[in-house]
C-alpha cells in the first residue's frame, strides 16, 4: 500500500511540480518528506535523514518546535491577517526587538522573502539618496560569487554566472568586484594581503564611477551560498570605513548569516565597531517555521524620510510582508534562541566538534577548509597544486555517498563555469552534539573513500 502511494506520489511529482534547482535526485525518484524531528526528516520510503544545511539553511531550531507552531496558532485565530499599511503588535514588538538585536536604532519595513528584503534596501537606499538631495546616487556595488535573491533586482546584485547567463540583461546600475577569496585571490598568489587589496578595489570603484553615483555596497559578511568565503575581519572593517567616507550605504545582507548561524547573533558584528546602514533578514528570523523578510534601516536613513514628510510615502507596499502570524513566530524564535543561548551554544560547538572537518586539508583532494559557526565550506580540487576544481563527477559522488549514509548536504551552485566545487555543512543551530558528531564522521568517512 505505501509502496503504491509513494509511485503516485512520485508520478504526480513528476508531472505536477516543479521544483527549484532539482539538485539531489535529477536522475533518481525524488525524495519526498513526510515528517521531521529536530535536525532529520523521514521520506515516503520511511527513510531518515539529518539535514546538514538545515533546509536552505533556514531551520535554524530544527523540525517540531510546538512552542513556535502555537505562538502561529494562537496568532492565527485571534488577529489572523492585518496590513502594514495600518499597525498590530507583533510587527510592532519584533521592529523594536530587531533594533536591539542590531546594538543600535533600526527601523524595519517587513515583506516575505530575503529576495524581496533586499529589493526593498535598493528601493529605500535610492530614495534615501534623493531625499538627501543626490539624485544621481543610484549604482550598487556588490561581490562576484555573491548571492542576494532571485527577483530581477536581488538577481542583478547577484553575480554567479548560471544565474546571470540564463537571465541578462540584469537591472542597470549593479556592478560587481572580487571577493575576499584569499584561496583565489583575483590579485595573484603572491598578495599576501589580498583582502585589504579587495577592501581597497571597492573605494577605486567607487572613484572611477563617481562617488555621487553609487548608492551602496551589498554584501554578506560571509559569502555563503557562493562558496562559504570567510574574509578576514578587517575586510568589512574597512568597506565600512570606505562606504562612510563616499556617503555609500552598506547593506549587509543577513539573510543567511543572521540570528546565530555565525555564532554571532549577527554575521556582521565579527567586525567590531560596523554598524550598517541597512540590514537585510529572512530564513533565521522565523527559522523557516513561516515566510518573513525584513529590511532593518539605521535611523540616519528613517529620519532622513521623516523629516521630509515622506516616511509614509516610500511607495512600496507588501500584502503579506510583516504577517501577524509570521511576526508572531519570529518573537517566539528569537524568544528560544536567547533562552536557550543558541548564539554562544553555536559559538562552542562550532569550536568543539565541527572544528575537526578541518583534518580533512590532510587529504589529496581538500585544498581548503573553511568555516565559521555551523557554516562550513570544503574546497575540492584535482590536485592542491593546480588547484584545479574537482570535478562534477566527484562532487555528485560525494553528496550521493553522504545521502546514503543519511547526511544530506549542499554545495555552492552555478558560481563560477567549472568552480561549482565548495561542499556546504549548514547544520540546524539546535543539531545535538551527537546530530553534530554524525555530520562530522559521515563526512570525513566519504572523504576519506572519494578523496
Ligand atoms: N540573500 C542570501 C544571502 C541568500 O542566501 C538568499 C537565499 N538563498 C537570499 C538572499 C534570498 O532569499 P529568499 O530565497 O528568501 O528570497
Amino acid at each position: 500500500q505505501l509502496e503504491l502511494e509513494t509511485k503516485d506520489l512520485v508520478q504526480k511529482d513528476k508531472d505536477h511540480l516543479w521544483h527549484a534547482m532539482y539538485r539531489y535526485n535529477e536522475k533518481a525518484s525524488p525524495t519526498i518528506a513526510t515528517r521531521g524531528e529536530g535536525a532529520w526528516f523521514f521520506d515516503t520510503n520511511g527513510d531518515k535523514y539529518m539535514d546538514g544545511v538545515s533546509g536552505l539553511w533556514c531551520l535554524n531550531l530544527g523540525h517540531g518546535r510546538k512552542e513556535i507552531a502555537d505562538a502561529a496558532y494562537e496568532q492565527m485565530v485571534n488577529l489572523s491577517y492585518f496590513p502594514l499599511t495600518m499597525s498590530h503588535v507583533p510587527a510592532i514588538e519584533l521592529s523594536a526587538k530587531i533594533s536591539e538585536l542590531l546594538q543600535g536604532s533600526y527601523t524595519t519595513f517587513f515583506s516575505n522573502s530575503g529576495s524581496e528584503a533586499n529589493e526593498t534596501a535598493f528601493k529605500i537606499a535610492r530614495q534615501y539618496h534623493i531625499q538627501n538631495g543626490n539624485p544621481g546616487k543610484f549604482k550598487f556595488i556588490s561581490r562576484y560569487r555573491a548571492y542576494h535573491g532571485s527577483t530581477l533586482g536581488a538577481m542583478s546584485a547577484t553575480a554567479q554566472a548560471n544565474r546571470r547567463m540564463k537571465y541578462d540583461p540584469a537591472a542597470p546600475g549593479f556592478l560587481h568586484v572580487p571577493p575576499p577569496y584569499s584561496y583565489r585571490s583575483p590579485f595573484g598568489e603572491d598578495v599576501p594581503d589580498s583582502d585589504r587589496v579587495a577592501a581597497e578595489l571597492i573605494d577605486q570603484v567607487i572613484n572611477w564611477e563617481g562617488a555621487d553615483s553609487v548608492a551602496g555596497v551589498i554584501m554578506e559578511p560571509f559569502i555563503s551560498g557562493g562558496g562559504v568565503i570567510i574574509p578576514s575581519k578587517e575586510y568589512l572593517r574597512r568597506v565600512a570605513e570606505i562606504c562612510k567616507k563616499h556617503d555609500v550605504l552598506l547593506i549587509i545582507d543577513e539573510v543567511v548569516s543572521g540570528f546565530g548561524r555565525t555564532g554571532k547573533m549577527f554575521g556582521f558584528m565579527h567586525s567590531e565597531g560596523v554598524q550598517p546602514d541597512i540590514v537585510t533578514m529572512a530564513k533565521g528570523l522565523t527559522s523557516g517555521y513561516l515566510p518573513l523578510g525584513a529590511t532593518a534601516v539605521s535611523s540616519k536613513i528613517y529620519a532622513k524620510f521623516k523629516e521630509n514628510g515622506t516616511h509614509n510615502h516610500l511607495r512600496h507596499i507588501s500584502t503579506y510582508g510583516g504577517h501577524p502570524a509570521s511576526c508572531a513566530v519570529a518573537l517566539k524564535n528569537i524568544e528560544i534562541i536567547e533562552n536557550e543561548r543558541i548564539v554562544d551554544r553555536v559559538a562552542e560547538l562550532s569550536e568543539s566538534i565541527l572544528s575537526e572537518l578541518y583534518d580533512l586539508i590532510a587529504l589529496d583532494k581538500v585544498g581548503e577548509v573553511r568555516g565559521v559557526g555551523f557554516l562550513y565550506g570544503i574546497e575540492l580540487v584535482e590536485d592542491k597544486k593546480s588547484k584545479a576544481p574537482a570535478s562534477e563527477e566527484l562532487m555528485g559522488s560525494i553528496i550521493a555517498a553522504c545521502k546514503k549514509k543519511g547526511l544530506i548536504i549542499g554545495r555552492n551552485g552555478d558560481t563560477v563555469p567549472g568552480y561549482n566545487n565548495v561542499l556546504i555543512i549548514a547544520p540546524p543551530l539546535s543539531s545535538t552534539e551527537d546530530d553534530l558528531r554524525f555530520v562530522v564522521e559521515t563526512v570525513k568517512t566519504v572523504l576519506s573513500d572519494l578523496c
